[in-house]
């Protein structure tokens, strides 16, 4: 009998998969692998299935199945593909599941893992920003445990009083500003998908690195804040602090403010949920204060960041309103790293397809993938006309 934890990780060819595989992998004590779940990258994945001795891999673009099936022969790894087998593997009875991958995606396997229970670690912010209302209320009735591994929310939840709520005056979450942080809006104009991915902080996946340049990604975690710790927008505020050593704080009714602090290294608040309701070791760099001498803090910039404005106003608007906005930013970034539209289109994509499509309050999952499929359309057809 082993009372290692078994682990799932959907999207563990990423950024933060291939960190949790890391962690993990220098845990064989703690850990055993369950499933582990990719999009199409077949070299990455099969190559970490046999170093922690996976039972299942899969992937979810199936034009990449026999290529990994050759890659695991042999192995006893079962391989699999297809968006179904994504969600049986979310189903897997592992006690611990990742759920990393990007975009309304990861919202069905996320979904799958929660309506069992699972223990989640949960980088994928979309799934909460689409369908917030729906998943928090599976997740209860489920009984499954959200354990946030955004970094702020990570910290949130770590100074979090849960049972002196109604002492909780605000969180405050930081912001790094991006690698546009001082730049003026005409410069932000010419900036190339390589400038935008290029975050002076934090090593990320392509997305969520335009996100952090749009402060699209902080709009993202304002929703994603107000589904996990139940706090109305007004009292979710921004500050950017460009250092990145406080992950977020919680401001209490006598004043006290508590933080907390680390270096900007994603195996932090991985680890932190990997180990929940322990702690356990991560090689980040340790926080060394008087070599970093000063932390900043200033307002995020309204105009030049007009992602925070559409955040708030699609958060309060309610119903699809914020599965709308995610939906058209994955179509404009994606264009964007795709030299289609500029930059400064993304947010215009974005604050058309809010306009365009009309809407309605979801009261299922359906619900939320056919309106995500409609801002998509109308996304990319604003994409056509902006550039
Ligand atoms: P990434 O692009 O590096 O990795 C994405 C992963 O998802 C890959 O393994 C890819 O194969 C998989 N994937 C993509 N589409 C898929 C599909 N349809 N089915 C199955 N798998 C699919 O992204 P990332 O930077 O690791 O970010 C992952 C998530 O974590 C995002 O939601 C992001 O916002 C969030 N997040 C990331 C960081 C970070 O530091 N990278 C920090 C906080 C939150
Ligand atoms: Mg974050």
């Amino acid at each position: 009998m082993s009372a290692r934890r078994g682990v799932t990780i959907l999207g563990s060819t990423g950024s933060i998969g291939c960190n949790t595989v890391e962690l993990i992998e220098a845990r064989p004590d703690l850990y055993r692998v369950e499933a582990l779940v990719a999009n199409s990258r077949v070299d990455i994945l099969a190559d970490q299935a046999r170093r922690l001795k996976a039972r299942l891999a899969v992937v979810a673009d199936e034009a990449a199945y026999p290529a990994l099936r050759d890659a695991l022969a042999g192995t006893g790894i079962e391989a699999a593909a297809g968006p179904g087998a994504v969600i049986a593997a979310a189903e897997l009875p592992a006690d611990w599941v990742m759920a990393a991958i990007v975009g309304a995606a990861g919202l069905a396997p996320t979904l799958a893992a929660a309506r069992r229970g699972a223990v989640i670690g949960l980088a994928n912010k979309e799934c909460l920003v689409c369908a917030g209302q729906l998943m928090m209320a599976e997740v209860q009735k489920h009984g499954a445990t959200l354990l946030p591994v955004d970094s702020e929310h990570s910290a949130i939840f770590q100074v979090f009083e849960f049972d002196q709520k109604d002492k909780i005056e605000k969180i405050i979450l930081t912001a790094s500003g991006g690698p546009f942080r001082t730049r003026t809006r005409d410069e932000m104009a010419d900036m190339t998908p390589e400038q935008a991915v290029a975050h002076p902080n934090w090593s990320m996946g392509a997305k969520i690195s335009v996100d952090s340049a749009s402060m699209f990604n902080k709009g993202l975690e304002l929703i994603e804040a107000h589904h996990l710790f139940d706090m109305p927008e007004e009292r979710i505020d921004i500050v950017v602090h460009p250092q990145s050593v406080i992950h977020s704080l919680v401001a209490y009714v006598d004043g006290s403010v508590l933080a907390q602090l680390g270096s900007p290294d994603m195996r932090t608040p991985i680890a932190y949920a990997l180990g929940w309701p322990n702690r356990i070791e991560a090689p980040a760099p340790k926080l060394d204060l008087a070599a970093i001498a000063t932390l900043t803090f200033e307002a995020p910039d309204p105009v030049r960041f007009p992602a925070l404005r559409l955040a708030r106003q699609a958060l309060r608007a309610g119903g699809s309103a914020a599965a709308v906005m995610n939906a058209a930013n994955e179509v404009a970034v994606a264009a964007f790293l795709d030299r289609r539209i500029g930059f400064l289109d993304i947010a215009q994509v974005v604050e058309r397809t809010i306009e365009g499509v009309e809407h309605c309050n979801l009261g299922s999952i359906d619900d939320v993938l056919a309106q995500d499929h409609k801002a998509r359309a109308f996304a990319s057809a604003t994409v056509g006309r902006v550039s």
